[in-house]
């Protein structure tokens, strides 16, 4: 027989599938909408000036490259809590909250998820439906079992679409307790719907009556209303007394996708829980990857460590959350001068660099094919990455699918 064995590897993922097919397509006007990342109205990625500022700083000081403490840079760990908790956070002056440098928000969600393993070995994750489709197989491979609670509703608001929050709500008040509920933050990813405060007020409520494990993913902390607003949602949960999980995530906020900079941050009840929590923590970095690299929490360390540099990231990173605003509202009107009759302005609602778009498969299939225009076959667009000079492009060929 000439045919081969079966193969002993498990067969290759389509991880990537989207970006290689937008790498390979010849059409001049192709636009990439299906990635999350942030891109400049030239359509480039763009490196922050307070970035680079930290940089200049510290080439002209160079400096070895020891190992770090393996929960990574203190001065770091001490801005991301004062970032996520607010800098007169109680919980944090009472040495309340032990943080760690992470690999990204992935790394974040990870350490988490190995801690969470150990001491609620026979949880259930639940995640939202839809979520970030890493969520799933990160927490699976973690070795919990994961379900979803209901989210996103196409038929929510006459068909446009919307938050199903009263069968996200059924769903948490059945779960057992002790259940980790994946919630996101801010910026919901993939459909860019936000529950309102007095909605966080109710979850919280039920994942305190209930004793859920809130972990929080905040990988888009400042791109929604603004730092401290977007952050709002944790001093929430912490006044409720609740042991939060937080991951964080810089590499939209900072545009360090690359440098693989983030954090996890778990709420203690006392400071001696808390002490006992950061060094179980340091076991799961250890047991993974030893101690975290160097040069991108040093450039994150640096800027949120001095004023002037603070200040010209919080600039930036208004200017990001500005633009992208200023193209959901030239997407809608776009497409109402291009002819589409149907109302789109809940893009205007979404919020954070995704939109559900309500396009269905086969017309999200016709964009990429016909015009060159990728998002993902869920109907996902990522509006942060429109400009100026191809939202009209994206108008004119989303209003020929629908
Ligand atoms: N969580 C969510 C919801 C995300 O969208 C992302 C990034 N796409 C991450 C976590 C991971 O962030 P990072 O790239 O920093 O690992």
């Amino acid at each position: 027989c000439l045919c081969s064995p079966p193969s002993k590897w498990p067969p290759a993922t389509p991880i990537l599938g989207l970006n290689e097919q937008f790498n390979a397509d010849t059409n001049p006007n192709k636009v990439n909408l299906g990635v999350g990342v942030y891109f400049d109205d030239n359509g480039k990625l763009p490196l922050l000036q307070c970035v680079q500022a930290a940089e200049k700083t510290m080439m002209e000081k160079p400096t070895a490259r020891g190992y770090l403490p393996i929960d990574g840079i203190a001065a770091y760990d001490a801005a991301v809590k004062g970032l996520v908790f607010g800098a007169d956070s109680e919980v944090v002056k009472g040495g309340r909250v032990a943080t760690v440098q992470a690999i990204g928000g992935t790394g974040g969600l990870k350490i988490g998820a190995d801690f969470l393993k150990k001491i609620s070995p026979n949880a259930t994750v639940l995640i939202s439906d839809p979520s970030w489709e890493n969520h799933r197989a990160l927490f699976t491979n973690a070795g919990f079992p994961v379900d979803t609670y209901p989210y996103f509703d196409q038929s929510a608001n006459g068909g446009l679409g919307g938050i199903n929050f009263e069968g996200m709500l059924a769903k948490l008040k059945a779960a057992a307790a002790g259940t980790i509920v994946l919630l996101h933050a801010c910026c919901h990813n993939p459909t860019g719907y936000d529950i309102t405060p007095a909605q966080w007020d109710q979850v919280i409520a039920v994942v305190k009556e209930r004793n859920l494990t809130a972990f929080l993913d905040m990988a888009y902390q400042g791109f929604g209303y603004g730092i401290a607003e977007d952050g709002a949602v944790i001093a929430k949960f912490v006044a409720a007394g609740l042991n939060i999980f937080v991951s964080t995530s810089f590499s939209k906020s900072f545009s360090l996708y690359g440098e693989r900079v983030g954090a996890l941050s778990v709420v203690g009840s006392t400071k001696e829980e808390t002490d006992r929590v950061l060094s179980q923590l340091k076991i799961a970095i250890r047991t993974n990857y030893s101690n975290p690299p160097t040069h991108g929490g040093a450039i994150v360390a640096a800027v949120l460590g001095n004023p002037e540099l603070r200040a010209l990231w919080e600039k930036e990173l208004g200017e990001m959350r500005v633009r992208i605003k200023a193209m959901r509202q030239k997407l809608v009107d776009g497409l109402k001068a291009a002819g589409v009759t149907k109302d789109m302005s809940f893009i205007t609602t979404q919020i954070g660099m995704f939109s559900y778009s309500g396009l269905s498969k086969d017309q999200m299939v016709r964009l990429r094919s016909e015009f060159g225009v990728y998002g993902t076959d869920t109907g996902r667009m990522c509006v942060a990455a429109l400009n100026s000079k191809n939202i009209d492009y994206v108008c004119q060929a989303i209003a020929k699918v629908i």
